[in-house]
């Protein structure tokens, strides 16, 4: 039985269909499907997915999904395929009028080949304007759960932070926080721990690397709690560092601090990267800033709506956005700060409480 949440959700697509002026979005087993139906499903090669008009809803399904589907989406109906059976044509059998059609970013390409094929050829083109709107404007519940993943973060990071000592490797370090995670009913749990020279790398994981007195330390961490995200990083100083770390961390701190208070409801994606990058590229340090300010959070860790220089569209009420700055100095070390904040009318909320401040061990 489909929940009034996804009802509402689906009914939302829906409209904006109208004003996107589209005869269908179809939207495979993904993030997106589950966002709008409660109810995830897997994608294999046989094509199932969410079929949007502006008039109805439906799910096109492999009949073998579809015995599955029926009570579960209950009243959506389900339009089962079976093997032999060409599933875009009995698509646009059910949608005669298809000219204009969307897709999800993860459709699969061989489905959108063999939809593209049908005739009249349909224009095929992006859902995710579309999708990216919806989900970008997080609901008070949504962000009752970032809240509470982000305070399951900030633990997780206090008790890594206690372990950091001379010694001991960034894997052993990334193994106790998936480990922590779990134990405190996280799933999907990841980390980086980059020391030294390893912290200029801003996607390093982790390697057999062992800590040492002077070294520079960037944690990242997250997982996900009742299917919604957290990701927090900071920097930590075990013993004393060289001297230039103490101003990249400080040069960092003011950026992240500038970078929040940019958000808010609409601004642009690209005026809040520039408010905080104008800080570190004041203190010449600005070829060393090498990534984006941030990413939408949700459902997933890298979700609309992002925080860069090619963005130009302003953030909805309710985004709820990373702010993470960071200086990457090649073979010696870096610094990255990283919170969660919410797009307010008239400012950010952050969700993420660890401090900002301590970054001495
Ligand atoms: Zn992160
Ligand atoms: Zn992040």
């Amino acid at each position: 039985m489909l929940k009034p949440l996804f009802r509402a959700r689906l009914t939302r697509a829906r409209a904006l269909l109208r004003s996107a002026r589209l005869d269908a979005l179809l939207v495979c087993p993904s993030a997106d499907f589950t966002y709008l139906t409660g109810h995830p499903m897997t994608m294999r090669e046989r094509p199932l997915f969410l079929v949007l008009t502006p008039a109805r809803a439906a799910l096109l399904a492999p009949e073998l999904e579809a015995v599955g589907a029926r009570p579960a989406l209950r009243p959506l109906p389900v339009w089962g395929w079976g093997d032999g059976e060409p599933p875009m044509e009995l698509l646009r059998a059910r949608v005669p009028r298809l000219r204009r059609v969307a897709v999800n970013p993860l459709f699969r390409a061989d489905w959108l080949l063999s939809l593209a094929d049908t005739r009249p050829h349909p224009s095929v083109g992006s859902g995710a304007p579309v999708l990216d709107l919806l989900r970008s404007r997080k609901e008070p519940g949504e962000v009752r759960a970032l809240r509470a993943a982000a305070l399951q973060a900030d633990r997780v990071m206090g008790d890594v932070r206690a372990r950091l000592k001379p010694g001991v490797t960034e894997e052993a370090l990334a193994q106790f926080i998936l480990k922590r995670f779990v134990q405190l009913g996280a799933t999907e749990p990841w980390a980086l721990v980059a020391s030294g020279p390893n912290g200029a790398l801003p996607h390093h994981e982790f390697s057999s690397r062992k800590l040492r007195r002077g070294d520079v330390i960037v944690v990242d961490l997250g997982a996900a709690l009742h299917g919604y995200q957290s990701d927090i990083t900071r920097t930590f100083f075990l013993g004393r560092p060289e001297p230039e770390a103490r101003r990249v961390y400080a040069t960092v701190l003011a950026a992240q601090a500038a970078g929040r208070a940019a958000v808010r409801a609409g601004v642009t994606g690209r005026a809040a990267d520039q408010a905080a990058r104008r800080v570190i590229q004041q203190q010449g340090y600005g070829p060393y800033f090498i990534h984006r300010l941030g990413h939408g959070l949700g459902m997933e860790v890298h979700e609309a709506p992002y925080l860069a220089i090619d963005n130009p569209l302003p953030l909805p009420e309710g985004s709820v956005v990373t702010v993470e700055p960071g200086i990457y100095l090649p073979g010696r070390f870096g610094v990255r700060l990283e919170d969660v904040v919410v797009a307010g009318p008239r400012g950010a909320r952050t969700l993420t409480t660890y401090p900002l401040d301590q970054p001495q061990l």
